[in-house]
């Protein structure tokens, strides 16, 4: 039963001619599936159309081949073949009576037209964020010609099925931004200079969609209020305000966001729910059409507040819906506490920039839905009436737990410590990580729900107890702990460590240990936590902390969580001394030896203490120490022992979670299932056309 305090989220809003349902409304968000794996694509969506979004919106829509984010995937609208995944899309979403949108997108020079090889567009000549090419100053026929394939791609969309079109001018990669703000447009003619030149093209693009799809399509403009660039940029209590006043009546919604993507999508550890509520307020001050806007939502109140006091119409989320694709229903039945809440830990996004299909941490589903016939909330019945005992309590126990549990299995979880959670409680220690816990309180919520199974805190397991135990199903998931011997990437051995230097890890960190400055961090991970334990160090007042990594930034593949910069920023900003690109090679009598990793030179620092954030070790004691046992008792009741998660390999939250999910979908399952994976069907239907491209051409005169 619904709270009637949340009624107000599920009134159907007007946008145009069509009308979204409740104020649920999935922005765009890319996902690695896109065209590529447009099965895969559809069933995602699907999935969160059933789970009750009003509006279900595709990620980036090319209109054109100048506009190619290769290797990135895209759905596009290009030529004759690409509407039929587009209508597979439109299909799932309107199956269970959602709002299909369409984000039609031009990337100018954001792209880089890795395969098309098309010029790159642009308000000005630019260079590429990419390549080292350049883009083009459009000219007037290039800027007609723009208008001619935004108007026939929305026409397409219209006829594949799309609801919504959308016009974009956002996340600082949209050609019609770039048109709008001052430091990317620096034309001379009638687009550039005066406010009224800038936004010149996007008002004509709005009438263009306007009237090629406004009859039966709401046009939505998805546009950056604030560029968080400084004056040089949009600004949200000026001009990106004044944009708005003056096209205010002319779309039918307004999707509002800052920019770019990092500013966007912040992570937890460096915003909280709510986070773009300071610009996207003056939007409802100058339109009377309906603003979606974003924020991380993931507690109804806040949603409630955000429309009640006039910021919001339509709760825009992406990572919320990833994260839990049922949420708008969870709050309809009145399940809040079923409510899987996104952490805010970028996994989603990381996946998509390293060019692979969407993972999340909280829901081990997503991108699955097709691929492994996975789904969210629904599990398939258990096989038979068998026990398995779980030992791990961490994100891999839990989930491996909590799904088996949901099949209908007896379970039984033992965990040594009191605390559930494993690495997940102890990371959420650590600066800025604290909805990390997220991941443990949804599982350890719905685990107290099951009277099928059981949990043991404070139970640490040896082979000889679970022989006791006699259940014939063991799961490990023990998980992992930092090595302390310098041991990873760069050094395949241990680092040679002297007197008077004391020697911790991140565990130690996490467990609150005592560490005398000054300390080095030495980050081998490139992950979050080397940069997460400097900032804890220098919180915790250990006095002067420097962070040593072979790589030329602090942790390095945050670039794909979007944190990159913002944590060495921070870092800087505390003081701590960063020496990058350089190795350690030795440490002894309260200095270390780092190594540049071009010159070999060395220098001395300071350090009394060292962490070392290198590498992993799985915890395999027991499993080995099981295996050993069972061999020596043939007979045992104990038949089949697997490990999952860190305890195999160590890896992120969202590998663990997925691991302990894989193992409870796979249980007594057929093979064959599995073999669905990456198995989309490709249709070979252009060898004709082929063919016939290469009639015409006169074969060239080879000298033999
Ligand atoms: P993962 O990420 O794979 O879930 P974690 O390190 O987060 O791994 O969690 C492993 C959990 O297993 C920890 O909570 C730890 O206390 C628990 N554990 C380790 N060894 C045993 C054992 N012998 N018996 C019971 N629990 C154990
Ligand atoms: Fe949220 Fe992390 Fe899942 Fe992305 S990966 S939706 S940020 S929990």
């Amino acid at each position: 039963m619904r709270d009637p305090r949340y009624d107000i989220l599920f009134e159907p809003v007007k946008i145009g001619p069509v009308t979204v349902k409740n104020r649920f409304y999935q922005v765009p968000h890319c996902n690695g599936l896109s065209a590529t794996l447009p099965r895969g694509h559809a069933a995602m969506r699907g999935v969160k159309a059933e789970g009750g979004w009003g509006a279900v919106c595709t990620d980036i829509l090319s209109i054109h081949p100048s506009s190619d984010t290769t290797p990135f995937p895209q759905n596009k609208l290009w030529e004759s073949g690409d509407e039929k995944p587009l209508r597979l899309l439109t299909d799932a979403i309107h199956e269970h009576g959602a709002l299909a949108g369409a984000q039609l997108a031009h990337g100018g020079w954001a792209v880089a037209n890795r395969l098309t090889r098309e010029p790159l567009l642009s308000p000005t000549d630019f260079p590429s964020r990419r390549d080292p090419i350049q883009a083009k100053a459009m000219d007037k026929a290039d800027i007609k010609a723009y208008r001619g394939w935004h108007r026939r791609a929305a026409l397409k969309a219209k006829e594949v099925g799309f609801d919504l079109i959308y016009v974009y001018a956002a996340d600082d990669l949209e050609l019609l931004q770039f048109f709008l703000s001052r430091r990317r447009n620096h034309r001379i003619d009638e687009y550039g200079g005066s406010l009224e030149n800038r936004t010149r093209l996007l008002r004509e693009v709005i009438e263009d969609t306007k009237d090629a799809v406004g009859d039966k399509c709401g046009v939505v403009v998805r546009y950056t209020v604030d560029e968080l660039s400084g004056p040089d940029g949009l600004v949200a209590e000026e001009e990106g305000r004044d944009i708005v006043a003056m096209l205010a009546e002319l779309p039918d919604a307004w999707d509002i966001k800052v920019s770019g993507w990092p500013e966007d999508s912040q992570t937890s550890r460096f915003a909280k729910e709510g986070y773009q509520e300071p610009y996207a307020k003056y939007v409802k001050q100058v339109t009377t059409k309906p603003v979606i806007g974003v924020g991380r939502f993931t507690s109804p109140d806040t949603m409630v507040s955000q429309v009640k006091r006039g910021i919001l119409d339509l709760i825009g989320s992406a990572r919320p819906s990833i994260a839990d694709p049922f949420l708008p229903r969870k709050i309809d039945e009145g399940r809040l506490d079923d409510i899987r809440e996104c952490i805010g830990c970028n996994m989603c996004v990381a996946t998509y920039n390293v060019g692979a299909p969407i993972n999340c941490t909280q829901n081990p589903t997503i991108g699955e839905e097709y691929k492994r016939g996975w789904h969210p909330e629904r599990y398939r019945r258990a096989k038979s009436d068998a026990s398995v005992l779980v030992i791990g309590a961490g994100p891999a126990g839990l989930e491996c737990a909590q799904a088996l549990g949901n099949r209908g299995y007896e379970v039984h979880l033992a965990e040594a410590t009191r605390e559930l959670g494993g690495r997940v409680t102890r990371e959420s220690s650590l600066n800025g990580l604290s909805e990390w816990a997220r991941v443990r309180d949804w599982r350890v919520g719905q685990l107290a729900k099951m009277t099928n199974v059981s949990i043991y805190r404070e139970s640490r397991m040896t082979g000889a107890d679970i022989l006791e135990m006699g259940i014939p199903t063991v799961v490990i998931a023990t998980g992992a702990s930092w090595r302390s011997d310098g041991f990873g990437r760069t050094n395949h051995k241990a680092v040679p460590v002297g007197q008077g230097v004391r020697i911790f890890t991140p565990d130690d960190v996490m467990s609150g240990a005592q560490i005398d400055g000054p300390v080095l961090v030495f980050d081998d991970d490139d992950f979050y936590m080397g940069g997460v334990v400097a900032e804890t160090l220098k919180a915790r007042g250990a006095g002067s902390v420097s962070l040593a990594t072979p790589n030329a930034m602090v942790s390095a593949w945050t670039a794909n969580t979007l944190e990159q910069f913002k944590i060495q920023r921070r870092l800087l900003e505390a003081g701590v001394e960063l020496h990058v690109t350089r190795n350690l090679v030795s440490a002894s009598s309260g200095e270390v030896e780092l190594e540049c990793v071009f010159t070999k030179r060395r220098q001395k620092v300071q350090a009394a203490s060292i962490v070392m954030v290198t590498a992993r070790l799985p915890e395999i004691t027991l499993y080995d120490e099981i295996l050993v046992q069972l061999g020596s008792e043939p007979g045992a009741a104990v038949k089949a022992i697997t490990r999952i998660g860190d305890c195999i390999t160590p890896g992120t939250i969202a590998a663990a979670v997925f691991s302990g999910r894989r193992f409870a979908e796979e249980f007594e399952e057929p093979q064959a299932d599995m073999l669905r994976i990456a198995n989309e069907p490709v249709e070979i239907d252009n060898v004709e056309r082929f063919h016939s491209r290469h009639e015409d051409r006169t074969v060239a005169a080879f000298p033999f």
